[in-house]
């Protein structure tokens, strides 16, 4: 039997990437060699105090912490650590009832749209962004107001370009920087307007801190919690995959305004069931370690993001060398007019090479492709020079 899918699935915009992966099997199959730097996954090693942690967590055969359920005894020690670290790193006290941890980002944004969100609610997601900020709004039974992120504004969200009724009408505003995939940084100012729109129009102001650690050149990323009074509207959502490779340990907190923090905590405890306390002990352990740990893990990207950069340029893009996060951000080449599909389709046809493109992460997204600096340089090296020899 054939069951039907739910109308909320076939809510969900057709997913770009799997029409690029069927091409990517094409070309494997014409004997091409596919060269991938399109997927924003740490190749690094998560860092051995962390993996240590973890071997002595899981050494006693007999111990719970190794097989049971994480939720029942959560680890103090997690959320305490979260409170630790914004306390260190961004100045900001937290209490208890402002601290949430959780399975991830990505999981976390689809439950905070169901946890604040009701049938036939608007929320606000800027595009280019990341596709799981719609997926929440979707899944709850909302709508999705997009927001153009243009170049012209170093892609930062435009408060003035969101029409007055929707600012009346939206539940949550999403906000990430340094943000995926343009690789733009906000200054605190950016944050200070964030929360005076999210107080003047009763929003949730949302911030996606994802890649607050992939920084570079001494550049030292806020926290939206710094600006005073944030709580009152703001929730900011930290993960730890990016900033100490543990992509898939599954492990971040949602921290800031108590009431928004106590609905995805509802939330969670119908429908998950937390991760492996051991996995909580190290989440703990690498916060709690964070100044020595993600140093050289930053090192990694930005000799590659240097050797991306300095290649692409050389063959006549003129880049900035980003500030932050794991990606580059680039215009395709001008023959394309601006279709950064028909650049993908070709660069992988032609060199075998798979970038993302733009269009990937909407219509404002058009344009661009991202390259992902993930990628042992060697391989990132050769993608390069298969790139700027097509060009
Ligand atoms: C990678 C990423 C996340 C989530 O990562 P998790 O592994 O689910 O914590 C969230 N937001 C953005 C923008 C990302 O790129």
């Amino acid at each position: 039997m054939d069951f039907e899918r739910s109308q909320r699935l076939q809510k969900l915009p057709p997913y770009l990437f799997a029409a690029l992966r069927q091409k990517m099997a094409a070309a494997r199959e014409r004997g091409i060699k596919v060269i991938r730097i399109d997927i924003g996954d740490p190749d690094t090693a998560t860092p051995d105090l962390i993996v240590q942690e973890m071997q002595k967590r899981i050494a006693d055969p007999g111990d719970p912490d190794r097989h049971r359920y994480g939720c029942d005894r959560p680890a103090a020690e997690f959320p305490e650590a979260i409170k630790s670290f914004y306390k260190r790193r961004w100045g900001v006290s937290l209490k208890d009832e402002q601290v949430s941890i959780t399975t991830g980002s990505k999981d976390a944004i689809v439950q905070f749209a169901l946890g604040v969100m009701n049938p036939g609610d608007v929320a606000i997601a800027p595009v280019p962004g990341y596709p799981t900020y719609n997926i929440g709004h979707v899944f709850a039974g909302g709508f999705t107001h997009q927001v153009p992120l243009k170049p012209e504004n170093g892609f930062l969200l435009d408060f003035d370009a969101i029409p007055a009724e929707v600012a009346r009408l939206a539940k949550i505003l999403w906000i990430s920087y340094p943000n995926n995939p343009t690789t733009a940084i906000a200054p605190m100012e950016f944050f200070s307007r964030a929360v005076e729109f999210g107080r003047k129009h009763n929003v949730i102001i949302a911030h996606d801190a994802a890649y607050s650690e992939n920084t570079y050149d001494g550049y030292v990323s806020p926290s939206i919690l710094q600006v005073p009074g944030a709580e009152d509207v703001a929730v900011e959502f930290f993960s730890l995959s990016k900033a100490f490779s543990m992509t898939g340990w599954r492990a971040g907190s949602v921290v800031g305004n108590a009431s928004a923090v106590s609905a995805l905590k509802t939330v969670k405890d119908n429908v998950d069931n937390g991760q492996l306390r051991a996995i909580q002990f190290c989440a703990a352990a690498a916060l709690n370690n964070a100044e020595t740990l993600v140093p050289p893990i930053n090192a990694i990207y930005q000799r590659r993001r240097d050797m991306a950069v300095g290649a692409l340029n050389a063959a006549g893009w003129r880049l900035a060398k980003p500030k932050a996060t794991i990606y580059i951000w680039a215009p395709v080449p001008e023959r394309y007019k601006g279709d950064s599909g028909a650049f993908a389709t070709d660069l992988l046809e032609t060199t075998g090479v798979m970038v993302t493109p733009g269009r990937g992460y909407g219509q404002w997204g058009e344009g661009f492709f991202r390259i992902s600096l993930t990628y042992p340089d060697a391989v990132l090296k050769e993608a390069l020079d298969r790139i700027v020899a097509m060009t």
